[in-house]
C-alpha cells in the first residue's frame, strides 16, 4: 500500500503508486465509468463529449525557497471539470504523484459526487506534486501561498471553491484563504472550505467524510435487510475518514474487527474499541502498535471474511489481482476511486454490491456547501444543524440513488452516476452551448 492519507478527506493514488502491473489512471477509470453509465441514458453524445474533457486546466510553476536558502520549483495544477450546475467545487493535494491526468480524472468524480448530492456546484480539483513530509511548516506555508497566488485568477467564492484533500488539511486551507484576502483587499472567506471554525469553517466539516461513510453504509445495510448489530466491519486506513466512519458504526452496533495503517492492519474477530485505537490525526503510524489478537497486511485486511468491507485509504486497492479473493458481501468506498474498471466488472459478476465513493464519501463537500453558505451569509450553523442537515442530504441522495438502482438493472455506481448524469445533462440543455 502507498503512503498513508494526511489529509482528512478521502483521497486517491494514481496508478503508477500501487502495483508492479500497469493500473489505470484516475482519468482513465473516470471516462470508462462515464461510457458505462451513459449506455443506460438517454443523454445528446454531444453533451457526453463535453463531459469527457476538462473545461480548462491551470498548470503553474511554484518558487518556494527552502529553509537552507534554496529555491526549488514545483508544479501544481488546478483542473475545472464542469460549471453548469454552479461553481467549480473540489480539493487540493499535496502528493508527490500529483499529475494533470489525475487532476482531471478527480475533478470528473467531482461533478459527479456534487450532482448526486444535487449541490449547486460543479467539479474541481488541483494539487503540487510535492512530498509535503519532506516540508518544514514554514515551507509549506511559503508553498500554499505562492500556488494561491499563483492560481488567484481561476479561483473564488462564485467561481471555484477549493477544499482539504490528500496532504492538505484545515491550516493550509487557512493560509489560502489568507494570501487570497490579502490581494484581493478583504476577507474573503468562502473562497475555501475546510477552514479552521475560527476564521469560517464549518463544525463538523472535518468528520463529514466518514459520517457520511458510516451514514450510507447504515442505509445500504438497511436496504439489504441486515441488522447493524450482527454486522462485521473492515476498514482500510485510519485516517479522518476511516476513523469517523468506523467509531460511527461502532457506536451504532456495529462490529469494527479489523482497520489499518500504512504499516499494516489490526484485527480482533470479537471487534476492535475504535474509540480506544489513535487515527492517524491523532498519533501517526500508530494503529499496529496497539494490543489486539492478530496483525494482518493491508493486502490481508481486505480479504478478511466479513459483512461489510470498506477501502478508506487510498486509490485503486481492488483489482484484479484480489477481486476474486474479496470475501465480503458488501463494499462501501470511503476513498475516492479504490475500485479499479477491471474490479467493478469482477464485482459485477459476483453480485457483490459495491457503493460507490460519488455517494459514500459525500459528506465532505457537503459539509464543504454548508460551510459555504455560512461564510456568505456570515453566520455560523451548530454543530446539531450540521449534522442533522447532512443526515438528511445523504438519506435524500441515497433514496435518489435507490430509485436509479431499481429502475435500471444496473450497478450501484451506475445508478449514481445516473442520477448525477441526468441532472447535469438537463442543466446543459437547459441552457444550451454558448455561443
Ligand atoms: N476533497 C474532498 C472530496 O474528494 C472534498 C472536496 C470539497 O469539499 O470541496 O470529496
Amino acid at each position: 500500500m502507498a503512503s498513508e492519507p494526511t489529509a482528512d478527506d478521502p483521497e486517491t493514488q494514481t496508478a503508477q503508486s500501487t502495483g508492479e502491473s500497469y493500473a489505470e489512471t484516475a482519468v482513465e477509470t473516470a471516462r470508462r465509468q462515464l461510457n458505462h453509465a451513459v449506455e443506460h441514458l438517454e443523454i445528446d453524445s454531444n453533451i457526453v463529449e463535453r463531459l469527457r474533457h476538462p473545461t480548462k486546466v491551470q498548470e503553474v510553476t511554484v518558487p518556494v525557497e527552502r529553509d537552507d536558502g534554496t529555491v526549488e520549483v514545483f508544479t501544481g495544477y488546478r483542473a475545472h471539470h464542469d460549471s453548469v450546475r454552479g461553481p467549480y467545487k473540489g480539493g487540493l493535494r499535496f502528493h508527490p504523484e500529483v499529475t494533470r491526468d489525475e487532476c482531471v480524472g478527480l475533478s470528473m468524480w467531482m461533478t459527479w459526487k456534487c450532482a448526486v448530492m444535487d449541490l449547486p456546484f460543479g467539479g474541481a480539483k488541483g494539487g503540487v506534486a510535492v512530498n509535503p513530509k519532506e516540508l518544514s511548516a514554514e515551507e509549506k506555508e511559503r508553498l500554499t501561498r505562492r500556488f494561491t497566488e499563483e492560481i488567484r485568477g481561476v479561483i473564488g467564492p462564485t467561481k471555484d471553491i477549493p477544499a482539504p484533500d490528500m496532504g492538505t488539511d484545515s491550516q493550509t486551507m487557512a493560509w489560502l484563504m489568507d494570501a487570497y484576502s490579502m490581494q484581493e483587499g478583504e476577507t474573503i472567506p468562502g473562497v475555501v472550505t475546510g477552514k479552521p471554525p475560527v476564521v469560517g469553517g464549518s463544525k463538523g466539516r472535518e468528520e463529514a467524510p466518514g459520517r457520511s461513510v458510516a451514514i450510507i453504509t447504515r442505509e445500504v445495510l438497511r436496504y439489504y435487510d441486515r441488522d447493524i448489530e450482527e454486522t462485521t466491519i473492515a476498514m482500510q486506513g485510519y485516517g479522518s475518514v476511516a476513523a469517523n466512519a468506523a467509531r460511527l458504526l461502532n457506536d451504532w452496533g456495529g462490529t469494527v474487527v479489523a482497520v489499518s495503517d500504512v504499516n499494516g492492519g489490526v484485527y480482533d474477530p470479537n471487534g476492535l474499541d475504535t474509540h480506544a485505537i489513535p487515527s492517524h490525526d491523532e498519533k501517526p503510524e500508530a494503529v499496529t502498535q496497539q494490543d489486539v489478537p492478530h496483525l494482518v497486511t493491508n493486502d490481508e485486511l481486505l480479504e478478511l471474511d466479513v459483512d461489510v468491507l470498506v477501502p478508506a485509504a487510498v486509490g485503486n486497492v481492488l483489482t484484479e489481482d484480489n477481486a476474486d479473493d474479496i470475501e465480503a458481501d458488501l463494499i462501501v468506498e470511503g476513498a475516492n476511486g479504490p475500485t479499479t474498471t477491471a474490479a467493478e466488472e469482477i464485482f459485477a459478476d459476483r453480485n457483490l454490491p459495491v457503493i460507490p465513493d460519488i455517494l459514500a464519501n459525500a459528506g465532505g463537500v457537503t459539509v464543504s456547501y454548508f460551510e459555504w453558505l455560512q461564510d456568505i451569509n456570515r453566520r455560523a450553523w451548530s454543530l446539531e444543524r450540521v449534522n442533522n442537515e447532512l443526515e438528511s442530504e445523504m438519506v435524500d441522495a441515497w433514496e435518489d440513488v435507490c430509485v436509479a438502482y431499481e429502475a435500471n438493472d444496473v450497478t450501484w455506481r451506475d445508478a449514481a452516476y445516473i442520477v448525477a448524469l441526468s441532472r447535469i445533462a438537463e442543466a446543459h440543455e437547459t441552457r444550451g452551448l454558448w455561443p
